[in-house]
């Protein structure tokens, strides 16, 4: 008998209602918006709400560098939370919605695997509760205001070729990538090059998950820059008069969507922002009220840890003054002899060689989180089928002689119980640790200097080289006043450099800064080191074409 699929793994787990799910956090269908038996969102209002117990301990999942293997940080994340359940722990997971873009493109949904899922997965991966479909309207209403302006007379002086917002739709589809719209006649709108973003890289996508309230949210939507006037001044949605709208439009949207693991434990699921030109990580909503409620929640950070946990300590965290109390690094066997030169083809063979050739890449995300942000982190082996025993042996040998916490885990395989060991782990850090952190960076100083600080600390690069184009804009930045706000970088996430074929722990680089723009709304400065695409385009042989649904409306193909 072959393996079983991820979702037939969840067809056929009997999920409780979730009034019985937000029973266990103390929650009364009163504090719920149901929507149907399974989800349910629950109002923010409930945070104002003195629930007696102190505020939950909060834990990271994050990972090596990500490779073509997989590496399984949602999987463990679910996986962890469901071994922490079972060690008799008050427990939440808080996650990101995963996108349509990915569901149909290459690589499936977001909802966990093997016996470490949260379901029901089909509607977690298949626009859920319309969070994202809202933030695709708030965005278009935002877009949609702004072309009427010009239409109408222009009276802010919007300059045309400077427009910076772009729509959005929560699909991959390169056709609209780059577009010409306002064809027609003079009743028509005006003609320009315009384009779409896929959902999650829309700025209010960014923004939302920021935002410790509606109120907030409003302020930040208002802050959203959509282009320049004739002067160069930036034009932002508050102008246009658009946030009470484009916030009125998310008022439901931010609620977090309550639902549960394979083994009954709560999730929170909301907010899913890219991890490179956005910070990657669920809204700060749900992890405040995860926290409220539970004693131990688990969250994950996108990417590997040069990107993801950096983002999440250095943005997410400061904005929202949280403190993390400890760190999970996911490793595999496999990424790691990818890492030591193993080609994808020949992953399934033991490599001792290259798997100690590959354990760098590893350490050197356990130093930046350890030595860096001050924060205790262990290691989690990630165990997949073909990993051999000596392979599994080797990874845990060498953390333990260099004094590195590890932890095999079998969540995948064996759900909670196969997350016991790591549970056990977790929990003696944070009662052992001595409560410290720090960020890579202080908010107060150039840009230059924390882009400097980032690159050399957390990469390993020497320095940080910037194009003429870059210049200007950091200049221009600090003019504005936009020289005090965290940086979101987006560098492959491949590679610890900006170059993604260079694999392992490289040493002797440079960062090469092409680009430093502006998410006032989000409140971070985007330093571009390569291209990023915001609109992906749907592979030869699309995820899509295997999805289908039965007469009984139950859907196959999704993974
Ligand atoms: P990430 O969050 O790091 O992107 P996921 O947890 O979403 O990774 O896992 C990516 C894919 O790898 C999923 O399809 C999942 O089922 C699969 N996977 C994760 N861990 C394992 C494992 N231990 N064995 C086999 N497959 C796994
Ligand atoms: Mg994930």
């Amino acid at each position: 008998m072959g393996l079983k699929s991820d979702i037939e793994i969840a067809q056929e787990a009997t999920p409780q209602d979730i009034r019985v799910i937000a029973a266990k956090l103390g929650l009364t269908e009163d504090d719920l918006d149901l929507y149907g038996k399974y989800k349910a969102k629950v109002d923010y209002n409930l945070l104002k709400k003195d629930t007696g117990k102190k505020t939950a301990r909060l834990i990271l999942t994050t990972a090596i560098n990500p490779t073509p293997a997989g590496e399984g940080k949602t999987t463990t994340t679910i996986g962890v939370a469901d071994g922490l359940a079972k060690l008799g722990k008050n427990v939440l997971v808080a996650l990101r919605e995963p996108s349509l873009g990915p569901v149909f493109g290459v690589k499936g949904g977001a909802a966990g695997g093997g016996y470490a899922q949260v379901v029901p997965m089909e509607d977690i991966n298949l626009h859920f509760t319309g969070d994202f479909h809202a933030i695709g309207a708030a965005n278009n209403l935002l877009a949609a205001m702004m072309d009427n302006h010009i239409k109408q007379g222009n009276e802010l002086r919007i300059d045309p070729k400077k427009i910076t917002w772009r729509r959005c739709v929560d699909m991959n589809d390169r056709q609209l990538r780059n577009i010409v719209d306002g064809l027609g006649g003079s009743g028509d709108g005006f003609c320009r090059e315009d384009g779409f973003d896929i959902t999650v890289a829309s700025e209010v996508m960014a923004a939302f998950c920021l935002a410790s309230n509606i109120v907030d949210l409003k302020e930040r939507c208002g802050r959203i820059i959509v282009g320049y006037n004739f002067d160069g001044d930036p034009v932002t949605a508050a102008e246009l008069q658009a946030q009470g709208a484009m916030a009125a439009l998310l008022k439901d949207a931010l609620k977090p969507n309550l639902v549960q693991t394979l083994e009954g434990t709560p999730a929170f699921i909301h907010g899913g922002p890219f991890a490179n030109i956005a910070h990657g990580c669920n809204s700060v909503i749900a992890t405040r009220m995860a926290m409220h409620f539970a004693d131990y929640v688990v969250t994950e950070g996108g990417f590997g840890a040069d990107l993801g946990a950096e983002k999440f300590l250095d943005i997410k965290c400061r904005m929202a003054k949280l403190k993390p109390d400890a760190v999970i690094i996911v490793a595999t066997v496999r990424a790691l002899k990818y890492n030591g030169g193993v080609a994808k083809a020949d992953l399934n063979e033991e490599n001792l060689v290259a798997l100690k050739a590959g354990l760098p890449n590893l350490l050197k995300h356990v130093e930046n989180i350890t030595q860096v942000f001050k924060l205790p982190a262990v290691v989690a082996i990630n165990e997949f089928p073909l990993d051999t025993p000596a392979e599994l042996a080797l990874v845990k040998e060498e953390c333990q002689k260099l004094g590195v916490n590890v932890a095999l885990s079998q969540v995948w395989a064996k759900g909670g119980e196969g997350g016991k060991e790591l549970a056990k782990e977790v929990v003696r850090l944070i009662d052992e640790s001595e409560g410290t952190f720090e960020y890579s960076y202080e908010l107060d100083v150039p840009i230059k200097d924390k882009i400097n600080a980032i690159a050399t600390k957390i990469y390993g690069a020497d320095g940080v080289d910037y194009t003429p184009e870059a210049e200007k804009q950091i200049i221009n930045l600090t003019k504005l006043g936009f020289d005090k706000v965290p940086i979101c970088m987006a560098k492959t996430q491949y590679s610890l450099t900006d170059d993604a074929t260079k694999l392992g722990r490289p040493t002797g680089f440079r960062i090469t800064v092409r680009a430093a723009n502006i998410s006032a709304g989000a409140g971070f400065i985007v330093a571009l080191t390569g291209e990023i695409m915001k609109m992906p385009g749907l592979p030869k042989r699309p995820a899509a074409e295997k999805i289908d649904v039965d007469e009984n409306g139950v859907i196959s193909g999704l993974f």
